[in-house]
């Protein structure tokens, strides 16, 4: 039995039983990365003292009775969660060598439920990427698909899962980093949404935008996950005032899709998307149907102005989030200028990306005083209306189905040389993000080469369990189960 290639709940059944112990599993693990992340580059910083001796705490904890929801089970985390201690970069050089004095609340409750943290993932600076090869760090490979991405901009998470580095992940979302690398490399990843999930001690860029959420092999394992770290935190006032609600009940709810309405969005079926991922998304829609859900056409008329609304929206936040890497409180500082101005201009200069100086150029450009208007307000204008297509939706449907990406893996490099094509690779995973409701990406099919396709679930604000309940029942439809 290779033990890094078991689901979560496999794992927590070999711990309960004794089969198998933390520090075993955790070994096994930290030997994977040694052998495959020269090759893979998804992590940054693996902390395999810190793993082992929490393992070994975990394993007592087993003993007497006492173990949390994770208890024992290796994962990593996305570099945009801070550890305290632990170096965290975002994927920036401007903040090499930087070791937070805090946790976030999601890896806080994590480690509380008793994972066993392996270490950081790579990914795109900042978050700002579909690919993660915008990394200071160097690009993350997919894991099965040489040459191709494994997607961004949580790419490290999502070929860590994959490849059996980490039995699950933490991403960050803010207009697709969650479901499309889980897409592209066969996982299951949850935006959840806006306000299910602390954003305290999670590195800002979109802060009206970004979601942690899990990357897992099941939707089970994902549910786990979002049910340990989702509920209100007094250290976000943006976070909502519920508790989490019983995610993986809902993942094995035995309805499953019977009973449930799904809209099939026409604005998500556009030329120029790849044929493979067309026909595989119809082909899940077809045999949810036959399982029991009603299926009809929706409209979301605004969709094609989400890429824009969107890359205007992150960037005005993200300049404005990015303004404290003045190489004085973080990270390396920039030669010895002569002003303070020449301190702040070096490190920025030196530390910063290309990706993330556009961004910062773009988003300072749209909120500047003549532009405001014309941008960055009329984008918030589109905003509303893209949230008001989804409140319109859900009065007729339960939840949404759609493809999470219009292509499979791309090939490393094809898509660097052009920015927007770039960004319109998160042409479908840019509105859930801007309406704020919560969505995920699930396996269902793969192209001519055996590139992972990914369905996205959309459901209502804060319906968590009915879009995990879907995903349930799609995995046993999908697997020729009972649905
Ligand atoms: N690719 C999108 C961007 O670059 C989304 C990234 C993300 O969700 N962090 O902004």
């Amino acid at each position: 039995m290779e033990l890094t290639s078991l689901d979560v709940r496999t794992i927590l059944g070999l711990l309960e039983s004794g089969e198998a112990s933390s520090v075993e599993l955790t070994r096994a693990y930290l030997a994977a990365i040694e052998r495959l992340d020269p090759r893979l580059n998804a992590f940054l910083a693996v902390t395999p003292e810190r793993a082992l001796e929490r393992a070994a705490a975990a394993d007592v904890a087993w003993r007497e009775g006492e173990a949390g929801p994770l208890c024992g089970v290796p994962v990593s985390l996305k570099d945009m969660l801070l550890t305290r201690g632990v170096p965290t970069t975002a994927g920036s050089r401007i903040l090499a060598g930087w070791a937070p004095p805090y946790d976030a609340t999601a890896v806080a409750r994590l480690e509380a439920a008793g994972a066993v943290v392996l270490g950081k993932t790579n990914q795109d600076e900042f978050g700002m990427g579909s690919s993660s090869e915008n990394s200071a760090y160097g690009p993350v490979r997919h894991p099965t698909l040489p040459g191709r991405v494994p997607g961004g901009s949580s790419g490290g998470a999502a070929a860590a899962v994959a490849a059996g580095l980490s039995a699950a992940a933490l991403g960050t979302d803010t207009g697709g980093s969650v479901r499309q690398p889980a897409a592209f490399t066969g996982l299951v990843g949850v935006k959840p949404t806006y306000g299910r999930v602390s954003r305290h001690g999670v590195v800002a860029y979109g802060s009206s935008l970004d979601q942690v959420g899990p990357i897992a092999r099941t939707a089970w394992d994902a549910a786990r996950l979002l049910e340990v770290i989702a509920g209100h935190d007094p250290a976000d006032s943006t976070c909502w005032p519920a508790p989490p609600g019983a995610y993986c009940a809902a993942v094995e709810a035995p309805e499953g899709a019977r009973g449930l309405t799904l809209g099939v969005p026409r604005e998500f079926f556009v030329a120029g998307m790849e044929p493979a991922v067309e026909e595989s998304v119809r082909a899940a829609v077809a045999r949810l149907e036959e399982a029991g859900a009603r299926v009809r056409p929706i409209r979301l008329p605004h969709t094609e102005y989400a890429v824009a609304a969107y890359y205007l929206i992150a960037t005005a936040e993200a300049s404005s989030n990015l303004a404290r890497y003045d190489g004085v409180r973080f990270g390396p500082r920039g030669g010895d200028g002569e002003t303070l101005l020449e301190l702040y201009q070096r490190s920025r200069a030196e530390g910063f990306g290309a990706e993330v100086k556009r961004r910062i150029l773009l988003g300072t450009f749209v909120l500047s005083a003549g532009y405001y208007e014309a941008y960055y307000l009329k984008a918030q204008k589109v905003r509303s209306l893209i949230r008001r297509d989804f409140e319109l939706a859900f009065e007729e449907v339960d939840a949404i189905l759609a493809p999470t990406a219009p292509t499979t893996a791309f090939r490393m490099g094809e898509k660097t040389g052009d920015p927007l094509t770039m960004y319109l690779a998160d042409i479908f995973t840019v509105s859930p993000s801007l309406a704020g409701v919560p969505a995920l990406s699930t396996p269902c099919g793969a192209d001519a080469e055996g590139a992972p396709v990914g369905l996205q679930m959309i459901a209502p604000w804060f319906e968590e369990e009915r879009l995990l309940r879907l995903a349930g029942a799609w995995e046993r439809v999908r697997d020729g189960g009972a649905p």
